[in-house]
């Protein structure tokens, strides 16, 4: 057994709103044990959205639908029901009442339009909408092999959708036998297909437990789905896979769920009662910024320094301390600021570590072989450390990476 979902709607398809009422009802599906195999995103015209609905109705147990229940002329659906079961659009009375009710309520008077939200199809069924005029549509509708696949339209509206599939639809799908689980295991140090090169066949399609490869900024998502009859079965099949992840990959897993670089950062300093300050030239404070979100983060963190270009440091900034902390013996060459900036701020801070981020995301001249470098730096009692990397991407993607991968030299510091 198996479902997709439908999202209907030329807002949707033009691209001026984005489907999030199908990814939510995915979400809601899986932890039924329901999987979802298609999500189709069709505009309001009768002829594309017939076919869509007919191509699921032959290939899927249950279709979801949502959108296009409203009154007016571009809502389609309770037409598209109709003509796809070849019946006729009849009036369900206490439908009417519910509508001209909601009406009253709110002191207008219901346009005659409205009355379509009280037709259905013949031999479906109205699901009532406690929080709107439309109600939704139930139709079990015959195969023609025998077979039945259910079908619910419900509002577009998000605030709508989500109670009726909640308190009128999920409990009418058909119970799966089945338990769906999900786990992510977090990964940075690598590029995507390296990692999975590392992987081996822990990637490959069709296996139990599936398991998908996303990235966002160099963190590398590796995203966990096991089937089993229970909880319990598909638990120990996840602790399996999440074994074999980090066997496989070592120091470059560095979290599950929702964990970030930043919360390991804060826990393992926290750990250990260390501190740490940064002082970054490039991301304007981007790697400060994400440990001050993090709860406790005050006992380990210690400050910093954010600052455009050294160079222009005099002008800008008149604090004698500042400027001497960048000024005096700065070195111009990047990697050795790096080195310069962590050693110096970790001593001005008195922090156990420092980490440095130096250099630019832009290019400096205009040679056509020119690529824009950073260093970073990692300074504790045992020694400094200096990274060379390369930026790519447009300047906020590149900000965040220099930021992660500041954050990463630290954590291997720390998990070593
Ligand atoms: P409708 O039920 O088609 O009249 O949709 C009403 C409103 O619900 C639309 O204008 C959208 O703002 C919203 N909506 C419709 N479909 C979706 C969807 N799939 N995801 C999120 N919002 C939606
Ligand atoms: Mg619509």
């Amino acid at each position: 057994m198996h479902a997709e979902i439908i999202a209907i709607g030329t807002e949707l398809t033009t691209g001026a709103k984005l489907d999030t009422n199908s990814q939510w009802l995915s979400i809601e599906l899986a932890a039924v044990g329901i999987p979802v195999l298609l999500h189709t995103t069709v505009a309001d015209d009768m002829p594309a959205m017939l076919e869509t609905l007919r191509a699921a109705v032959r290939r899927s147990d249950i279709v979801l639908i949502s959108g296009g229940l409203g009154p007016t002329l571009d809502d389609l659906t309770r037409q598209l029901l109709a003509d796809l079961a070849g019946v006729e659009l009849v009036l369900h009375e206490p439908s009417l009442r519910h509508v001209r009710e909601i009406f009253a309520k709110r002191k207008r008077v219901m346009p005659e339009r409205n009355t379509i939200q009280a037709m259905f199809p013949a031999g479906s069924e109205p699901i009532e909408n406690p929080h709107g005029t439309a109600p939704g549509i139930w139709f079990d509708l015959p195969r023609s092999d025998g077979s039945i696949c259910r079908i619910a339209a419900m509002p577009g509206v998000p605030s709508e959708m989500k109670p009726m599939f909640r308190d009128r639809v999920l409990p009418r799908l058909p119970r799966s036998d089945k338990v769906i689980r999900r786990a992510r295991v977090n990964c940075y140090g690598v590029g995507e297909s390296a990692c999975e090169e590392k992987l081996g066949d822990v990637t490959a399609r069709g296996r139990d437990p599936e398991v998908g490869i996303t990235v966002h900024e160099g963190t590398i998502t590796l995203r966990i789905e096991a089937h089993g009859a229970s909880q319990s079965e598909c638990d120990g099949k996840i602790a399996k896979d999440k074994q074999l992840i980090r066997e496989r990959l070592g120091a470059l897993v560095f979290g599950e769920e929702d964990e970030q670089l930043e919360n390991i950062v804060v826990r393992e300093l926290n750990r250990c009662g260390k501190t740490v300050s940064i002082a970054d030239e490039v991301t304007g404070g981007v790697p400060s910024c994400w440990l001050t979100a993090i709860g406790q983060s005050e006992q380990c963190f210690a400050g910093g320094l954010i600052v455009g270009h050294v160079s222009n440091l005099p002008q800008r900034l008149s604090s004698e301390h500042v400027e001497n902390v960048f000024h005096d013996g700065s070195p111009t060459d990047s990697a050795a600021r790096a080195r310069w900036l962590a050693e110096s701020t970790r001593e001005r801070f008195g922090t156990d570590f420092a980490l440095s981020i130096a250099g630019s995301l832009r290019m400096s001249g205009t040679g056509s072989d020119e690529i824009p470098r950073l260093y970073l730096a990692v300074a504790d009692a045992s020694g400094t450390e200096v990274e060379e990397h390369i930026p790519v991407a447009d300047i906020s993607f590149a900000r965040n990476r220099a930021a992660k991968s500041a954050l990463d030299i630290l954590r291997l510091r720390l998990q070593k």
